[in-house]
């Protein structure tokens, strides 16, 4: 029995950027949608809270909105948020030498890159020029190809090794740590395929569209999404956690957010054994380790130009950022790790009181870790940053079981929705031509555990929701 009384066409579990975009697609072709969320608010890694100090307002998770600019699924809303971006996309600080800076311009990041300029034009550079069609192409991986061949171009060197790209197309040691820097975002070994891709996409993004944040904060993404849901008629839950599909109202399509084994736990008694095997059979990948700073100046890097980039790789060389993520893999932590920083406040200073940043980093550990990492993560900053400490007001901590608490979905603090290696790219979180689909008729998942996988770009929940949309229009052809 649901302590739901209106009735729904669709229920959607789960607010994230995914579960928000399905209920907008559902509501916007006319269905009478509910959308249930745990949590206090809309938003999932859509959150913007005081985590340190009043005034100081924090990303909880995501803040780059690269692939939310790019995504045919916002491309198509024209969300009422206003894009802030950074003079510099992105910076990777090296020790004695100057940073590399991934500027907007594909031919003066290039030129910075002395002899490995023409091989980022011809890689990287080459992806951003194919634009929005490749990009379409790579986020609806199992729709029609917008951009074959394009696509085939990009395809040939993303699934190489990180580590193999690296050493066989370039030759400096500023574009290797550069690109090994975009490449740890997928979390995953740089030894394994398809973290080239990662790489690229990544950075052909910066050149594309920039990484722009949003301005208030992330949180503003989840409102505006909310706030359309709203107005095409839908309704908000928040505060309820769905143990189980019998506490929601019957309606024709059931949308969830969720991980595999939040799908597993929902849903378990109505799905057939040989899927829940099959779902049980899904890998989760490294969780991180977050955190927050609130910073009375902004942070002293030992390069200048670093100040006016949205996001810092810090790890050093290729083989520095390499060895880190291998640690990670092996279920180790690493002494010097990765460590992924954006600092919010230099695009967008209403983050921040006037003078005062603030700043995010995280670094990755096994999966579950409940190992203390803030001294390895502030000592990177110290090194690229020395007198970083003495800016620094007030901090907040997150490893991965406060960040599960926060968010179910961030499982052992996966924040992919699950590893993103080769087997889980198309294969997520089943093979199959239509994994939003499960085998019970109008139950869908929606999450980053499907294609296209992780980041906020909402196509996810598009596809689902269109699915679901078909499949409803079929039957009722049918009647
Ligand atoms: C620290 C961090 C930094 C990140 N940085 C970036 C970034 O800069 N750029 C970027 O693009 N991506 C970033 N990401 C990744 C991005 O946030 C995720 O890929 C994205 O939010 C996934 O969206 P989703 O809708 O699939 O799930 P989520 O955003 O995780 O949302 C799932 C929602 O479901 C709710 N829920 C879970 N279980 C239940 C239940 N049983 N009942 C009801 N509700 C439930 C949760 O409370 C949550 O609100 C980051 C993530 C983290 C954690």
């Amino acid at each position: 029995m649901s302590g739901f009384d209106s009735e729904f066409d669709a229920v959607v579990v789960g607010s994230g950027p995914n579960g928000l975009m399905a209920a907008v697609t559902m509501a916007e072709a006319g269905r009478r949608v509910l959308l249930v969320e745990a949590a206090g608010t809309c938003g999932g890694g859509l959150r913007t809270e005081e985590l340190t100090l009043p005034g100081f307002r924090h990303d909880v998770c995501a803040t780059v909105m690269a692939m939310a600019l790019a995504s045919p699924a916002f491309r198509e809303l024209d969300l009422d948020v206003d894009w802030a971006h950074p003079p510099v996309p992105a910076a990777h600080p090296l020790d004695k030498r100057p940073a590399v800076l991934v500027h907007r311009d594909p031919g003066r990041t290039a030129e910075a890159l002395g002899r490995d300029a023409a091989a980022w034009q011809a890689t990287v550079g080459a992806a951003a020029r194919a634009g929005f069609p490749l990009v379409d192409t790579l986020l609806a991986p199992l729709s029609l190809p917008k951009a074959p061949f394009s696509a085939a171009r990009f395809g040939v060197p993303a699934v190489l090794p990180l580590t193999v790209l690296a050493r066989s197309a370039f030759r400096t040691p500023e574009a290797r740590a550069v690109l090994a820097g975009m490449a740890a975002h997928s979390m995953l070994d740089l030894r394994a395929p398809l973290t080239s891709g990662y790489g690229m996409l990544l950075a052909a993004l910066a050149h594309r569209v920039g990484w722009p944040v949003a301005r208030g904060g992330s949180q503003a993404v989840a409102d505006a999404l909310a706030a359309r849901l709203v107005r095409h008629g839908g309704e908000i839950v928040t505060g309820h956690t769905v143990r189980s599909l019998r506490e929601l109202p019957p309606a024709r399509s059931i949308l969830l957010d969720l991980t595999p084994r939040q799908v597993a736990a929902v849903a378990g008694d109505r799905l057939p054994p040989g899927y829940l095997r099959r779902l049980s059979r899904f890998r989760y990948g490294p969780g991180v380790f977050k955190m927050d700073w609130a910073l009375s100046a902004p942070v002293p890097w030992r390069d200048p130009s670093v100040a006016s980039a949205g996001t810092v790789h810090l790890g050093g060389s290729l083989e520095e950022i390499a060895r880190s993520e291998a640690d990670v893999a092996r279920g180790r932590h690493p002494e010097r790790p990765y460590v992924l920083a954006v600092q919010p406040s230099v695009a967008d200073p209403s983050r921040a009181p006037a003078g005062a940043h603030v700043l995010w980093a995280y670094c990755h550990v096994p999966n579950g870790s409940d190992v203390d990492m803030s001294a390895a993560v502030e000592a990177q900053i110290e090194r690229f940053a020395p007198g970083f400490r003495d800016v620094v007001l007030a901090r907040h901590v997150m490893g991965p079981a406060a960040l599960e608490r926060r968010n179910p979905n961030l499982v052992g603090g996966d924040i992919g929705g699950g590893s993103a290696r080769l087997s889980q790219f198309v294969g997520r979180p089943v093979y199959g031509v239509h994994p939003w689909a499960t085998p019970v008729d109008g139950l869908y998942i929606c999450s980053a555990s499907t294609p296209p996988g992780p980041s906020v770009h909402g196509m996810g929940g598009l596809q689902a929701a269109r699915l679901a949309l078909r499949r409803e229009e079929r039957a009722a052809a049918r009647v």
